[in-house]
């Protein structure tokens, strides 16, 4: 199939602290991010979109939040593992749209590093990434600051001929 397209969710609880890792850049502001990995959301939902492409599970059973070796862990690890098995399924990335929603911290000065980083470890030029961030408009859990939740979409496109892995 020369396509494949994949969806990923993921949400964190925030606690107060001194700043939080999103789509692989350090945002300092009043709130951390609850986890047993680093908590990056948006890289987590990202994972699960492509893993979910390729039929290839999901981080959770990956990456268990009972294994040690993942504590604080860099989400970026993730990442470069999980696309290490997207090459080896055969295919690239296409294009990815992420959507963070979260009340704080503000998201807009961040966008470009996010944008930048993310393409360079899906291997894209940053036409191909889009981020938006929005807040939940102050309703709910997310509005109340108790958490975030992160969304993304990507599509995949078949390399021909595969890489030799
Ligand atoms: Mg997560």
């Amino acid at each position: 199939m020369p396509f494949r397209i994949g969806h990923g969710f993921d949400s964190h609880r925030l606690a107060v602290g001194e700043g939080m890792r999103l789509g692989g850049v350090w945002i300092e502001c009043e709130y951390r991010l609850v986890a047993h990995s680093d908590g990056d959301a948006l890289i987590h939902a990202l994972c699960d979109a492509l893993l979910g492409a390729i039929a290839g599970g999901d981080i959770g059973r990956l990456f268990p939040d009972h294994d040690a070796a993942h504590k604080g862990q860099d989400s970026g690890v993730f990442l470069r593992e999980v696309m290490c098995r997207v090459r080896a399924a055969g295919y690239a990335v296409g294009n990815a749209d992420l959507t963070l929603v979260a009340q704080s911290p503000k998201m807009a000065p961040h966008a470009p590093a996010i944008v930048a980083t993310l393409a360079r470890e899906l291997g894209v030029d940053a036409s191909a990434v889009n981020f938006k961030a929005k807040t939940n408009e102050g309703m709910g859990h997310l509005g109340r600051k108790e958490g975030i939740a992160a969304y993304a979409v990507v599509l995949l496109q078949r390399v021909d001929p595969p890489p030799s892995v």
